[in-house]
């Protein structure tokens, strides 16, 4: 019998999957069978990230792919359905963040967070929608942050999509549970990438402060997250939809 958990023949985009904890979910999803799309902007790196995924014996491809722009958004799914012949699963996982008190950010800077973050999220969402609703099944996973939970005073716009992730995810998941499509988030604790290496730049102190906070005692590491990507991506989520889940060593729970 076939596993709940296999996604052999399943196609998966994954937008700034070519680093980070995308490129951990997209090697989880490789690794139980899955043919995977790395979409993001830095074709160099996306190349590498293809390269690493083939050389583990997974089937992958890349697409240039600025997930801000609405057009590239539509033009991703068309070329996984081209390349792949379907879609199975999403994960909007590009994002960024731009750390300042809210006093400081221009209109610019909140809409540049808002866009990659969120949007950008519900625009691959619908461009993913007609070919899902087709083959009567999918899985969308939105990636939030415990700044969906919580808040701090340097990331009001990151936080604001964050917790936008949150909703949205659940209003999807209303939408579409009909159409047998499960949309879910996941919630990364302090998770060691480029993005918080930036940040453990910038913020003394952090570093120690993460470690003091989190009941694992370490940072989360990009591998962390190829369970919790194929658990949702896989048929042995089928009746999880609108939750949002904690991938955090225990960070959002500690007292
Ligand atoms: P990285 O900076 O390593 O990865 C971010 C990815 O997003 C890159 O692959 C980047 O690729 C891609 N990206 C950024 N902007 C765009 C864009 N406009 N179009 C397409 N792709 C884009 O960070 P993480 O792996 O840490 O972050 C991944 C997700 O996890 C983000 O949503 C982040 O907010 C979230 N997260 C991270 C946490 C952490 O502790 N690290 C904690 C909580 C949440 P490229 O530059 O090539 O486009």
């Amino acid at each position: 019998m076939m596993s709940a958990w296999d996604l052999q023949g399943k196609v998966a985009i994954v937008t700034g999957g070519n680093g980070g904890i995308g490129l951990g979910m997209a090697q989880g999803l490789s690794a139980a069978g899955a043919t995977v799309v790395i979409a993001a902007r830095n074709a160099d790196k996306s190349a590498a990230a293809l390269a690493s995924i083939r050389a583990s014996g997974g089937k992958a491809s890349a697409v240039t792919v600025d997930v801000t722009d609405e057009a590239d958004c539509k033009a991703m799914v068309a070329s996984a359905v081209e390349m792949h012949g379907r879609l199975d699963i999403l994960i909007n996982n590009a994002g960024i963040n731009i750390r300042k008190r809210p006093e400081d950010y221009t209109l610019a800077e909140w809409q540049q967070v808002l866009q990659t973050n969120l949007s950008s999220a519900f625009l691959c969402s619908q461009a993913a929608y007609p070919e899902m609703k087709r083959s009567s099944r999918g899985k969308i996973i939105n990636i939030g942050s415990m700044m969906s939970i919580f808040g701090t005073a340097f990331t009001t716009p990151y936080a604001a999509s964050k917790g936008g992730i949150v909703q949205m995810t659940r209003a999807l998941a209303c939408a579409w549970a009909a159409d047998n499509i499960q949309v879910n988030a996941v919630l990364p604790g302090w998770i060691d990438t480029e993005l918080t290496q930036t940040a453990r730049k910038d913020i003394a102190g952090l570093h120690e402060r993460v470690l003091a906070r989190t009941p694992a005692g370490r940072w989360g590491e990009a591998h962390d997250f190829g369970g919790i990507a194929v658990f949702l991506a896989s048929t042995a989520s089928d009746f999880i939809t609108g939750t949002a889940i904690p991938v955090d060593g225990g960070y959002s729970v500690q007292g």
